[in-house]
């Protein structure tokens, strides 16, 4: 499709981290509706992501660790890789033939914040260099993957975006929820630090009329960034809004503490 040019590794990445916006998560999920391949893709992208998730803590990243990071990232890079360091501008750019996944390319994405996933970026790199991430996957692993990708590709996903109302830096937080089957992906950015004896509390508000549902405690990195992927939640459950509360440090079970964001659904049903 489009003349042999495709969605390059990153902004698939960002896509999967449901990070893009406006004009540039236009053209790439229309592309992606028309061209099987970059889905593929976009599928590994996704199952390296969660790889990710799944086998890094997500920790506060160390003061001068992402600068760090950044800076190993550009020495290492191979000049036929695809990956950039400043994923700002879609482009599409063709991609060599059928490339092993370049990890590098989601170590960027991550660390460069505008992902959010809050790693220990120095196990993260130990990590990649052993490229235990091409390592064999379990069954478990890969129904996971198929899991996350399918709730971004949904059509019925309800999707929204939750801002502050009064702050001098906005934090904001996107999330993506599929009601049918309670799972949902949450990412924060421009969040407050917290006292170590308070964390932020996600919440899925029933539309229903139901008690708010925990959705997962954390705690933002320096940069201020945040992510919930995947936390248990039943299914079957629509959502009317989604709201972010300041908690104590183990989270719990009823919003207590002042919401510091919220926001409806714009789409799904
Ligand atoms: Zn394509």
């Amino acid at each position: 499709m489009n003349g042999g040019t495709h969605i390059v590794q990153e902004d698939l990445a960002l896509y999967a981290m449901a990070s893009l916006r406006g004009e540039d998560l236009t053209a790439v999920s229309a592309h992606l509706q028309s061209c099987a391949e970059c889905r593929e893709e976009l599928k590994a992208v996704a199952s390296d992501l969660t790889a990710l998730g799944m086998s890094v803590d997500q920790q506060p990243v160390p003061e001068g660790a992402r600068q760090h990071f950044m800076d190993s990232i550009r020495a290492d890079v191979r000049p036929d890789s695809t990956a950039r360091t400043v994923p700002a501008i879609i482009s599409f750019a063709k991609r060599p033939a059928k490339t092993a996944w370049v990890p590098w390319a989601i170590a960027a994405a991550l660390a460069v914040g505008a992902a959010g996933l809050s790693v220990k970026v120095n196990t993260l790199r130990e990590q990649l260099r052993e490229q235990s991430l091409l390592a064999v996957r379990s069954t478990e692993e890969n129904v996971h993957s198929q899991r996350v990708l399918n709730l971004l590709m949904a059509p019925s996903a309800q999707r929204a975006t939750l801002t502050a109302t009064k702050t001098a830096v906005v934090p904001t937080g996107h999330a993506i929820y599929l009601a049918d089957r309670g799972e949902l992906i949450f990412q924060g950015s421009n969040l407050k630090s917290l006292p170590a004896d308070k964390a932020y509390e996600l919440w899925v508000i029933p539309a229903n009329g139901s008690a708010p549902i925990p959705a997962g405690v954390f705690r933002p990195d320096k940069g201020g960034d945040a992510s919930v992927v995947m936390p248990p939640l039943p299914p079957g459950i629509p959502a009317k809004a989604f709201a972010v509360t300041i908690e104590r440090a183990e989270g719990s079970s009823m919003p207590m503490g002042p919401a510091v964001l919220s926001g409806a659904p714009t789409s799904g049903e």
